[in-house]
């Protein structure tokens, strides 16, 4: 049952827990979405608030979003806080120890293989559309571009990455106005996963917010064991409660940071 954000619900399980692990996505739920992925802005409010937040004693927060690290921690500047990068692949924890899930060497291979080829094949549809290594996945995107040159790259995208990985680890997933082609093991469940393990065995309550369908394999994972949030009213999701858009995430961190102070 999919239900809107009901807040009391919410007071209720902080209260019965100790502490809180916050996961956040970054593009479409902290940073507004925006025409080229690296022109994204973390509003100033939206990172005060989280920054405060992971000031706390009882509160951890983890940054959990589909860019590369190195992109994400330009773009999302921020003290004490956990980073999974690449859907999961890479996570990096407050004593600047990575963890690394999958075999990223090979990984990278085939997407430098394919992110090569795709560049060279859209090349002509123009600047619209952009082809990106992130570098464990190729994100194709095409926000800018008219709608028939979208349509030719997609179909372009589609027709030559699976021959090049004949292992079929790979798999297409579709975001918004982009299309990328990732690792099929390799998601968001996999850091909520590792965190909500985390969480649980500090007696605090996991929460994961996010706006997109690559954050359906986080809620996927905190389903039974937390709170997923989806930005975005939707009854197909996996996450059990919905707020409306990125104001009400700005409201709940602001109700969050009030919350706890009082506890
Ligand atoms: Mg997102």
């Amino acid at each position: 049952m999919r239900q809107e954000l009901n807040r009391k619900i919410l007071a209720d399980k902080l209260k019965g827990s100790n502490r809180l692990q916050l996961m956040i996505d970054f593009d479409g739920t902290l940073a507004p979405l925006s025409s080229k992925p690296n022109t994204a802005k973390l509003p100033q409010a939206n990172r005060h608030l989280v920054q405060l937040l992971a000031e706390h004693p009882d509160i951890e927060v983890a940054i959990i979003s589909g860019r590369s690290m190195e992109d994400l921690r330009r773009l999302c500047p921020l003290e004490g806080v956990i980073y999974a990068a690449d859907h999961g692949i890479r996570m990096q924890l407050f004593n600047q120890r990575c963890i690394w899930f999958g075999n990223i060497w090979k990984i990278q291979e085939t997407v430098t293989n394919i992110y090569k080829r795709l560049r060279a094949e859209v090349k002509h549809l123009g600047d619209g559309v952009l082809v990106e290594n992130k570098p464990y996945s190729v994100a194709m995107h095409y926000r800018m571009a008219s709608r028939a040159a979208a349509t030719e790259a997609k179909e372009l995208f589609r027709k030559l990455a699976p021959p090049l990985n004949p292992e079929n680890d790979f798999h297409f997933i579709t975001g918004s106005e982009v299309l990328e082609f990732r690792p099929k093991d390799l998601h968001k469940g996999i850091p909520v996963r590792y965190l909500i393990d985390v969480a649980r065995a500090r007696d605090a309550l996991p929460i994961f917010i996010g706006d997109d369908t690559t954050d359906e394999d986080g809620f996927e994972a905190i389903q039974h064991q937390g709170m997923g949030i989806k930005v975005g009213h939707s009854q197909t999701t996996h996450a059990t409660y919905w707020i409306k858009d990125q104001t009400e995430v700005k409201q709940l961190l602001e109700w969050l940071q009030t919350i706890v102070t009082v506890k």
